[in-house]
């Protein structure tokens, strides 16, 4: 693996000083920093061949478009889909999600059925259930998680019923940092018949993502979560998912042929494409995977797994600080709390020493309920962090217990 001082200077705003202090970035769940080779990419689109994809006959519209199915070849084999087709470009893993929703909903959901999700999902794998339910007359029913914040298996399932139209779990929690067992759930809900979409949010970056192997109907990501531009996003669905899905949005390169009196659709992935998509972006996610790779997938969990390990010794040895989140398989995400501090206060103060975290609910208040807590602070860590900015970070962590005692 490269050496850290070469990943580091990798990712330019990593030597970023705020108030006057190195950054120690510890907010990777919410988003991840790019690497020059992004950043590089995306400027090569719009200052070299910045022109819009698959209308063009022109030399620098055939490049986009070219450089951009090139994209989705790359986005195909890094996740082990089968085929191009079942690859579209969306908005990122709300955007994914939502399209699924509407267009799975309209063709297959109908009064009394039911959509299983579990407690530890992120809003974007709640509200566009809800939103479906509501409008199809169908429930969403909840899979319970424990203590340790790990999906019930039990629970679940005796909750896979015939009502069960769809399951949609995620691959890996933001707020615990629990890995779910996502294979085995979806053998289960197979064995009942049962399609699975999974929000690999956070899990794309951790380990090696195989969808062929997990055999999972649908899977989602966004580019800004693995070193990729923001506004761009993955969703992989099996061809005879999307063949039967209506597309969600109308508009532009969606269409075979209009007229006023009935329109045809294009052919797969375009179907689900409607109008000028982020094609910098797809090209600079292109790039970010790109990345990945070269510095290797196992070499990049190895890395994560141990600033876990570190982490957690690390700030469990801090009298009142509480983890929450147990899982026996975590990504590399830290979710706690100090006795009788409040959340924001902790991270405004570690902000000041120039420690980025996360704190509020992250967008998974229900998590926050089942712990009966109103929010944690997050440190999510990914491999170009250190133990150093570990120990940072709980320095900072007894100043705040010291101000406040
Ligand atoms: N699911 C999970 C598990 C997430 O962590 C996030 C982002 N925090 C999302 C969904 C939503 O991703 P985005 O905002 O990029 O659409």
């Amino acid at each position: 693996m490269k050496d850290i001082s070469e990943i580091r200077s990798d990712f330019p705003i990593l030597a970023t000083k705020v108030y006057g202090k190195p950054l120690v970035y510890l907010d990777n769940g919410a988003t991840t920093q790019k690497p020059l080779s992004v950043i590089n990419a995306v400027n090569e689109v719009l200052t070299g061949y910045n022109a819009n994809i698959h209308r063009g006959v022109h030399a620098i519209s055939d490049r986009a478009s070219e450089e951009y199915e090139k994209a989705r070849e790359k986005v195909r084999g890094f996740i082990n889909a089968g085929k191009r087709e079942e690859v579209i470009f969306t908005s990122g893993t709300t955007g994914s999600i939502n399209a699924v929703a509407f267009s799975f909903g309209e063709r297959f959901v109908h009064r009394g059925d039911e959509i299983l999700i579990s407690c530890l999902e992120h809003h974007s794998n709640i509200v566009p259930w809800q939103m479906m339910c509501e409008r199809k007359g169908a429930r969403l029913k909840i899979i319970p998680i424990n203590d340790k914040g790990e999906v019930i298996i039990e629970e679940y399932l005796k909750l896979l019923s015939r009502q069960v139209k769809l399951v949609a779990v995620t691959q890996a929690s933001n707020a615990l940092g629990t890995v779910v067992p996502v294979k085995k759930m979806i053998e289960s809900a197979h064995s009942a018949g049962i399609p699975v979409l999974v929000d690999g949010a956070q899990g794309i970056k951790h380990g090696v993502t195989n969808v062929a192997d997990m055999d999972c109907d649908f899977y989602v990501y966004s580019g800004h979560k693995i070193y990729g531009p923001t506004g761009i996003g993955v969703l992989y669905g099996k061809e005879k998912w999307l063949t039967e899905l209506p597309p969600y949005q109308g508009g532009g390169d969606m269409v075979e042929n209009v007229t006023f009196e009935k329109t045809t659709f294009n052919v797969l992935p375009f179907k689900f494409e409607a109008g000028t998509t982020n094609f910098p972006g797809a090209i600079g996610l292109g790039a970010a995977l790109d990345y990945v790779l070269s510095v290797g997938r196992e070499n990049i969990r190895y890395r994560e797994q141990e600033l876990l390990e570190y982490a957690t010794q690390r700030l469990s040895s801090i009298p009142g600080l509480r983890i929450y989140g147990d899982s026996a398989s975590k990504i590399s995400t830290v979710s706690f709390l100090l006795e009788g501090i409040h959340q924001y206060d902790t991270g405004m103060i570690l902000d000041k020493l120039g420690i980025a975290v996360r704190t509020g609910t992250h967008c998974a208040q229900p998590v926050m309920e089942r712990f009966g807590i109103s929010g944690t602070v997050r440190a999510s860590m990914c491999f170009y962090n250190t133990r150093e900015e570990i120990d940072i970070l709980g320095t900072g962590i007894e100043k705040v217990i010291s101000m406040f005692s």
